[in-house]
């Protein structure tokens, strides 16, 4: 069973039905009606220790990319970040370990001003859960459900150096010291796209993190809005060592996750203006498809995406 369907057949409209939950299960973050002018927005995200980090990786950043993948949801959702609870399940009470994760932690929090205001402390496996809260003008989020035939779709940043810092960091790739270390940052320390996510609301079209892996967080966009694309996979942004790494890592910047971009579309008519925007925000802002009726994935040529997986689901292995 995938992590998607065990979603859909446990948990969709699980509880009371509410009127005020604006958008429930199924995007990266649910909004909450609060007033006329604005909805809360919810996301939380656990990190288990070996899983979602290597084992090897420090307090400090295991405390920053809790924050960072939540606040990475919110991004998507066009949305401004203000309180998070955090459940901490540790195996020991290791008084320098808990230093370095609140540092992590708090300097992120900080710079995207967020409040620690509860949570919950139990003895197990390292595990690490972040619930995140903000508001969004009420109307203008970023949903995945609003693609449209002909709309274009963009990704921020680059994709493939976090899957790269993960292939440093487990003494994978011959790559020099440099590099190594900044890929490991980007595994890491992420870097919410919330400037880029608040730019776009009211006016992007739909939106989506990359956290499984490019192509399967697009199918995540083409389901929900009931649509297909064309995609230009030479057109994908990938660091350059990729392609001196050989073919066994060709794929990688398709299929790994952990990237945290921004995926989204635009209609035609603004595509003009995500230029300027990409030159405002020092940020690459990378036309990579079109949104077409039919559904699926088709190359330039309109023949079907053929690849081995899609990305990253924790019940079916690496088979999207
Ligand atoms: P993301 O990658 O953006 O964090 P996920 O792929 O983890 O999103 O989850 C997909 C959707 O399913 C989200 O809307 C999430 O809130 C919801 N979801 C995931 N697990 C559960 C669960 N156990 N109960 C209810 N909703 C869930
Ligand atoms: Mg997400």
């Amino acid at each position: 069973m995938s992590e998607f369907n065990l979603i859909l057949d446990h948990f969709t409209e699980l509880g009371a039905y509410r009127a005020d939950v604006k958008l429930g299960i199924g995007d990266d973050a649910a909004l909450i009606e609060l007033d006329e002018a604005r909805q809360l927005v919810v996301a939380v995200d656990t990190l288990v220790a070996g899983r979602h980090f290597p084992l090897q990786t420090s307090a400090y950043d295991i405390g920053y990319k809790s924050l960072a993948v939540n606040l990475s949801d919110l991004a998507a959702m066009g949305a401004d970040p203000s309180w998070m609870t955090l459940a901490l399940t540790l195996p020991e009470a290791d008084d320098e370990w808990l230093r370095g994760f609140a540092r992590g932690l708090g300097d992120l929090a900080r710079e995207y001003n967020v409040a620690l205001v509860g949570g919950d402390t139990t003895r197990g496996p390292l595990t690490v859960t972040v619930q995140l809260m903000g508001t969004v003008p009420a109307g203008e989020a970023l949903r995945r459900d609003g693609a449209e035939p002909g709309d274009h779709i963009f990704v921020s940043g680059r994709i493939g150096e976090a899957a790269l810092g993960l292939a440093c960091v487990q003494g994978r790739t011959s790559l020099p010291a440099t590099s190594t270390r900044f890929f490991a940052d980007a595994l890491n320390r992420p870097r919410p796209r919330l400037e880029l996510g608040r730019e776009l609301r009211g006016w992007a079209t739909s939106a989506i993190d990359v956290s499984d892996g490019l192509l399967a967080d697009l199918s995540h966009i083409l389901a929900a809005s009931g649509v297909g694309a064309r995609v230009d996979l030479a057109a994908v942004p990938v660091p350059g060592e990729i392609a001196e790494l050989g073919a066994d890592f060709s794929h990688l910047p398709l299929t790994a996750g952990d990237d945290y971009e921004l995926l989204f579309t635009i209609h035609d008519t603004d595509v003009a203006e995500i230029e300027a925007l990409a030159r405002e925000l020092k940020l690459p802002l990378t036309a990579i498809g079109i949104i077409e009726p039919v559904q699926g994935m088709r190359d330039v040529d309109g023949e079907p995406l053929h690849l081995p997986v899609l990305g990253y689901d924790h019940f079916n292995g690496r088979s999207l």
